[in-house]
């Protein structure tokens, strides 16, 4: 059988217009003797009302519900698109996750698939059916519903490839593939034809919303091939890959920059051996990731500060864990929420020196301080005050060429 996965977000299915034309493309792939297995997110805004209607019911939600809640907006897409192929002439049917069923690990919210049981939707196939499956959701072995994550349509996609072995996996999204940095926020950002998976991960770890991450990562491992482009029009969209299938490149593939980050910062905290750790522990084990980390050298010897990023709705938790951790002592405790983090990313920087310098000195002609700096292999990032986001992307992309 030759199989296709296409995966419709939220936009693409945003009204009926939209769903109409989504069953137009399912059509064109039946027509050209591809086995179609869909995935659909909910209609755009759907599952983001939901989210906000758990949290005027209770500012702590059983996540268990939050499954329950926002896994339905799904539903109502995939009921849409199938009653449209029926309409069409089409044989189709939608799936939920515990129908197929979609096995997931027992956690709520922050779910990860673990099994596809093929039976139901092979034989469906075989029997010419086109299964119209519900993104974003699965089934624990208690037997209740779960989500995988914010955007994680993807990941149901990327998953059904894997254990379908599809011959293409289609994602189609409201732009026309990858650029180089988010084009709604630079009107210079260009389409990129072909990008790595570890590239991808890094872009959207750091904000890149277009691939969900942990997607990436199940594609990356699975060896999938993925194509991300428009449902809006026909043009060639981007190619997520294996590095050693991609020839040319430039130093910098791509930009990436976060809205909801929050920088901690504890002022005059007394410096001793265990100190940092003393602080991360208990954020740990409260589930909170801590992002970026510096700590000054003191003047006297005896006190630093320390500062770290977590995410800004993760500010309250942290606030009242500090407050009340008797293992350490410091001065004062600050927040700032106007902070953004803009990172560079690119396979490129590993063997090109200078790239550290070249990014610090854009920002500096521009007059935009650097808080603080991470970076790995193949990324580097900054935090900086919120209100210059988009002049750094502007001056970083003109720095590395990615305009041309
Ligand atoms: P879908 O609903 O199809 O899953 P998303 O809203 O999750 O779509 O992702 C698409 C959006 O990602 C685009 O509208 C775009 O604004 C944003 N985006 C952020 N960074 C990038 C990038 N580097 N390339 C393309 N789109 C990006
Ligand atoms: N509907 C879910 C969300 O908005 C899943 C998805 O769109 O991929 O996060
Ligand atoms: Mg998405």
């Amino acid at each position: 059988m030759k199989i296709v996965v296409l995966k419709f977000g939220g936009t693409s299915v945003g009204t009926i217009d939209r769903i109409k034309k989504v069953a137009d493309i399912i059509a064109k792939y039946v027509k050209k003797k591809y086995k179609v297995i869909v995935v659909s997110s909910a209609m755009s805004g759907v599952t983001n009302d939901l989210v906000n209607k758990s949290n005027n019911i209770s500012n702590d939600f059983s996540n268990a519900e939050y499954d329950v809640l926002v896994s339905s907006g799904e539903q109502v897409a995939c009921a849409l698109i199938a009653g449209r192929l029926i309409h069409k002439g089409y044989n189709s049917r939608s799936w939920m996750g515990w129908q197929i069923p979609i096995i997931t690990d027992d956690d709520h919210k922050y779910s990860k698939i673990n099994t596809i049981y093929k039976k139901n939707i092979n034989q469906y196939l075989k029997s010419n059916g086109i299964p119209i499956i519900a993104g974003f959701q699965g089934i624990n072995f208690d037997r209740r519903i779960t989500t995988i994550g914010r955007g994680g349509s993807d990941a149901t996609a990327i998953m059904l490839a894997k254990f379908f072995k599809a011959e293409r996996c289609i994602i189609y999204t409201d732009v026309e593939g990858v650029y180089t940095t988010d084009p709604r926020k630079l009107k210079k950002a260009r389409k990129i034809k072909v990008i790595s998976y570890e590239e991808m991960l890094e872009m959207a770890s750091l904000g890149a919303k277009v691939m969900q991450p942990v997607s990436i990562q199940d594609a990356r491992l699975s060896r999938i091939d993925i194509e991300v482009k428009s449902s809006f029009n026909n043009k060639r969209g981007t190619l997520i890959t294996k590095r050693k299938n991609i020839v040319n490149r430039n130093i910098i593939t791509g930009i990436s920059s976060t809205q909801n980050d929050a920088k901690v910062t504890l002022v005059g905290v007394i410096d001793k051996p265990g100190i940092a750790a003393s602080i991360f522990k208990p954020l740990s084990e409260s589930s909170i990731n801590v992002d970026m980390v510096v700590q000054n050298i003191s003047a006297n010897g005896k006190e630093t500060d320390l500062t770290f990023t977590i995410k800004s709705d993760d500010l309250n938790k942290t606030r009242k864990i500090i407050n009340s951790n008797k293992n350490i002592n410091f001065k004062n405790l600050l927040f700032d929420k106007n902070v953004s983090k803009v990172s560079i990313i690119g396979v490129g920087m590993i063997t090109t020196p200078g790239v550290t310098y070249r990014m610090f000195q854009a920002l500096a002609k521009n007059k935009i301080n650097i808080q603080v700096i991470s970076t790995s292999e193949i990324k580097i990032s900054v935090l900086i005050n919120k209100k210059n986001i988009n002049q750094a992307i502007a001056a970083l992309h003109k720095e590395f060429k990615l305009d041309k």
